[in-house]
């Protein structure tokens, strides 16, 4: 893995901060530090990261505003690292373009796998525009011929479940907040309709998902939005 800019840290506990730059170190990134909003913003100027990994709880305030202030400028992925696990501070963070949330304690594995994703999403962030062809999992999304595939077998969706399963498809491994998915399908009045998603999301595991209650893709993170997988669950 090639790691041209690094990622920065923000994290006011040194044990936390320790532990990452040695296990990011061991996987190739450069790891730069910092323990407050202040260092953190000093740091993004001097020598912007490719990547930052962010805690909300800091000494001279809160991580968010942070983030909001890069989001100004910037599509650099920022990945919050936090205990703070309730399904509002999720939504709240994600709304304000967090790429992803991982609640402490956590594992490296499955950092690195979020870091994968969030990395993976920087090319294609410039802009709206998807590729024509996208796949994950057993999908295949070609927004050209206006198909999707599982398995390599034709399935049949309505427009706006080819939407919403697009989108998931474009941001696999990601979670996308109710808002997210609403704002892109159906427009920023509907931001608040979270039942158009309920109702939508069954119809499109009932017609992908071998079995619609216990969906293995369409993955619910409760209170928060939805995440299709990007890896087989057996085999993560
Ligand atoms: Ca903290």
């Amino acid at each position: 893995m090639t790691a041209a800019a690094p990622v920065l840290v923000v994290e006011d506990d040194a044990q936390m901060r320790r532990f990452l730059r040695s296990s990011l170190g061991a996987h190739g990134f450069e790891v730069r530090e910092a323990a407050t909003l202040g260092e953190a913003s000093a740091a993004v100027r001097a020598h912007p990261p490719e990547l930052v990994l962010l805690d909300l709880g800091l000494p001279d305030g809160d991580g968010l505003d942070l983030l909001r202030d890069l989001r100004m400028t910037s599509r650099i992925p920022v990945i919050i690292l936090s205990a703070r696990g309730r399904e509002a501070e999720k939504v709240t963070a994600l709304d304000a373009g967090a790429d992803d949330y991982l609640t402490k304690p956590f594992g490296i594995g499955e950092l690195l796998a979020r870091i994968r994703v969030a990395r993976r999403h920087v090319s294609g962030a410039g802009g709206p525009a998807a590729p024509e062809v996208m796949g994950a999992g057993p999908f295949r999304v070609d927004r050209g011929r206006h198909e999707v595939t599982v398995d390599g077998g034709p399935v049949h969706l309505t427009p706006i479940e080819f939407e919403l399963l697009a989108v998931l498809v474009q941001h696999a491994g990601r979670v996308l907040t109710h808002r997210q998915l609403l704002r892109h399908v159906w427009g920023p009045e509907a931001v608040g309709e979270t039942h158009y998603l309920r109702v939508h999301m069954a119809t499109l595991r009932r017609k992908l998902e071998r079995d619609p209650a216990r969906p293995q893709w369409l993955v619910t993170e409760p209170g928060v939005g939805y995440r299709l997988r990007d890896a087989s669950p057996a085999t993560d």
